[in-house]
């Protein structure tokens, strides 16, 4: 069988794997350019696991309250030398990236202060956090006052608005590399790292946070090697490399991380208890994988994007920018685009390819939300997955994949779905 029968046996015909195949052959050049940079952050994380010491000793977890837990130190000094911090929280006990980032701030804030973030609007989840939505429990309700200082029109930091908006109030910073569901940029590293620096300039004692989700490995630089203070993600997205099965990071300053490991668990106890359970070796292997399975998920993106924009549709970022994250969102004008290509990327999955899925209202969301995710992790947006508010103007945000392969499978079978349904043409090249 040659490798258009096997497509065609997954349901892809001969026309859309042939334009498939004509855009894969131009994007050499960039995949290469990708897969040094992957081959760069594996000698990283290498280097950083030598420099721990990792032994076979380590695969093994602890219960209870965890102490000594030898696998779990080292694990947190690997995340630490590969982030060039001096600490690393890295946890099943902390759930997902918005509780990363909520034991981040909490930890590091106290009644009176103010959290001042210089990208906008923070992700959806956090508004709860901060309590920007009034919510029970929030910064807010602690006497934590919250300040924003927006992008300008092009997406760039407005170094002005933020010398002026520090105050003796302001005791932390945030900065969101990633743009979420935004439809804004993605903050490059060498961005943060002039924000970070504007900072500095005018308090060099005021911490800075950086939001690192979904931009793990896709440069050869985090923003922790920029001065900023703390960096905070989830295991589900990049760092975890599909196989954690859980978990979330914060890598930064002692001071930082310590503060926020009396959160993590309580006063008193910090960093010392905290059960890896057998979530060790998942943790290590999955961390190893991280900047190849990054690789992949971004070799996706940049594919996706130069199959939509050559159909006609916006893409965002467009298809020859510079990556620094792996979300493409793609605007498809109509409810039925954004629902046949959610089918047929769910069609593509490894797990629940079978089901069809549907858009429901989900919980925090005004408009109903389809979900293409037939994963080995639940809610796993490593992994290949796709998602849009069924609202104007239509975008569907694509992510994920764990091999290249599996991702390209994924963008054709959307195609092959919304030319099935005659949502598209299939231009002849
Ligand atoms: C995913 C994400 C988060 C955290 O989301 P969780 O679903 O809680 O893991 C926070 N910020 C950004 C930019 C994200 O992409």
């Amino acid at each position: 069988m040659n490798r258009e029968n096997i497509y065609a046996s997954l349901g892809i015909d001969s026309e859309v794997y042939a334009y498939g195949e004509g855009i894969v052959r131009e994007l050499s050049g960039r995949f290469a350019k990708i897969d040094e940079t992957a081959e760069y952050n594996q000698m990283k994380v290498i280097h950083a696991m030598h420099e721990a010491q990792v032994s076979e000793a380590c695969l093994t977890g602890t219960t209870g309250y965890g102490y000594n837990d030898l696998g779990r130190e080292k694990l947190e000094e690997v995340y630490a030398h590969t982030f060039h911090t001096e600490a690393a929280l890295v946890r099943p006990l902390i759930s997902c990236g918005t509780h990363a980032l909520s034991i981040a701030l909490f930890g590091n804030l106290r009644t009176g202060d103010e959290l001042l973030s210089i990208s906008g609007k923070p992700y959806d989840t956090l508004e709860e956090v901060i309590g920007i939505r009034p919510s029970r429990g929030s910064l807010a309700e602690y006497g934590i006052t919250y300040k924003q200082v927006d992008l300008r029109e092009e997406g760039s930091f407005d170094f002005e608005g933020i010398r002026n908006a520090i105050g003796p109030k302001t005791k932390l910073v945030a900065i969101q590399r990633s743009k979420g569901y935004a439809t804004r940029k993605t903050l490059s590293v060498s961005e943060i790292a002039e924000a970070v620096k504007c900072v500095k300039e005018v308090d060099p004692n005021l911490p800075v946070m950086v939001d690192n989700c979904y931009g793990e490995f896709v440069e050869r630089v985090e923003p922790s090697d920029f001065g900023a203070d703390m960096i905070v993600g989830s295991l589900i997205k990049n760092p975890g490399g599909g196989l954690a099965p859980v978990g979330g990071y914060i890598a930064g300053t002692r001071e930082c991380v310590e503060k926020a490991s009396f959160r993590m668990t309580c006063p008193g106890l910090g960093s010392e208890v905290g059960p890896s359970l057998n979530m060790n070796t998942s943790f290590y292997q999955g961390f190893f994988l991280a900047p190849v399975v990054t690789a992949a998920a971004l070799k996706g993106a940049i594919f996706s994007a130069n199959v939509y924009e050559r159909l006609g549709f916006t893409v965002v970022p467009d298809s020859t920018e510079e990556r620094h994250d792996i979300i493409e969102a793609v605007t498809l004008e109509t409810p039925e685009r954004v629902i046949a290509f959610c089918e047929g990327i769910q069609k593509a999955a490894p797990v629940d390819a079978h089901v069809t899925p549907e858009p429901w209202d989900m919980p925090g969301y005004d408009d109903p939300v389809i979900m293409a995710a037939g994963a080995f992790v639940s809610g796993s947006s490593i992994e290949l997955s796709a998602d849009g508010p069924i609202r104007p103007p239509y975008n569907v945000y694509f992510q994920g994949g764990l091999t290249w392969p599996s991702a390209k499978l994924g963008i054709l079978s959307s195609l092959q779905s919304l030319k099935d349904k005659g949502l598209v043409t299939i231009p002849h090249c």
